[in-house]
């Protein structure tokens, strides 16, 4: 992949950026990438001397390394920081980097950084607990030390002081969530299943439904809704996740529902690396189904 500077960003960053781009070692599969869908892993690498980057989009993954340094220098007694672990499952390697380790009474505490937005810490991030799991399973087999706990710590990057009078909203920027922690025997078998997804797509090309499809999870989308309207109103009078409750209250304000199709905001919202070579999101964009617009359906 080719890092652009279409800015003219101080060289540092360049630097920085291309030092940084993503390493998993020698590893056949890092942690992220068998998470990760097989689609987008496959189309990577068939194109990865296609892709381009410019510096500037990278700007919270070169936080994240800068990051990882100022980790580095506040390291204490017992805590093992940025080691990087391999194991070998099932004929291949899969590697993960594990933030900050820190061991009590022999056993390991698991910590990981993520810059990330109030809107993640809000809402559910699966992938996060079954990430933080993978490593806790790579710990016991690499070092055979238990870990006894996981959590992430997130830096709220769009944190606000204003709205922390919200209902649910973090009271400051920097949260310590503690996840849950999965027997080693659940999470062996999922890195098994996951391992095998990907292998079993390593060599399939992105035609004639060859590829599997990117999952709704793989492509965050957010779902489906529903919005109560009145004519004569620009803004919706207020947005519901259940269709009835919208109903209910479309009848009580003599107004409409419309329907609002989840999107997935992965493909959509150039979070995705490999949008213009993918069949899956190229078929969409042809058919105008990609989720983005609004179709107004029903009435009360
Ligand atoms: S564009 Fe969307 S559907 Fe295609 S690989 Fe990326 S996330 Fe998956």
């Amino acid at each position: 992949m080719k890092i652009t500077n279409k800015f003219k960003v101080p060289e540092t960053l360049m630097t920085l950026a291309n030092r940084s781009s993503y390493s998993k070692g020698k590893a056949d599969y890092s942690v992220t990438e068998i998470i990760s869908s097989p689609r987008i892993k496959r189309l990577q690498s068939a194109h990865w001397s296609e892709m381009q980057q410019d510096v500037s989009e990278m700007l919270w993954s070169l936080m994240g390394s800068a990051l990882h340094v100022v980790a580095e220098n506040g390291q204490t007694e017992n805590h093992i920081t940025e080691e990087r672990l391999f194991v070998e499952v099932d004929g291949v390697t899969l590697s993960g980097a594990i933030d900050l380790q820190h061991i009590v009474g022999g056993q390991c505490e698991i910590t990981d950084y993520k810059f990330t937005s109030v809107w993640s810490l809000m809402n559910e991030k699966p992938e996060w607990v079954t990430q933080q799991n993978i490593y806790a399973w790579l710990v016991w087999k690499s070092k055979g030390i238990e870990v006894r706990s996981v959590r992430i710590c997130a830096l709220l990057r769009d944190w606000n002081r204003r709205d922390t009078v919200k209902d649910g909203y973090p009271p400051a920027p920097i949260q310590v969530v503690e996840l849950p922690l999965w027997p080693l025997e659940k999470t062996e078998a999922y890195v098994k299943e996951r391992i095998a997804l990907h292998q079993s797509a390593k060599f399939l090309q992105d035609m004639e439904d060859e590829l599997p499809l990117c999952t709704d999870e793989d492509r965050w989308v957010r779902g489906d809704k529903w919005a109560v309207k009145r004519d004569g109103r620009k803004t919706a009078i207020r947005v519901f996740e259940v269709e009835e409750e919208a109903i209910e209250l479309a009848k009580k304000e003599n107004g409409y529902v419309e329907y609002r199709k989840g999107e997935p905001i992965r493909c959509t919202g150039n979070y995705c690396s490999v949008s213009a070579w993918c069949s899956q999101y190229q078929q969409e964009i042809n058919s105008g189904d990609e989720g983005s617009g609004l179709r107004p359906e029903g009435g009360a």
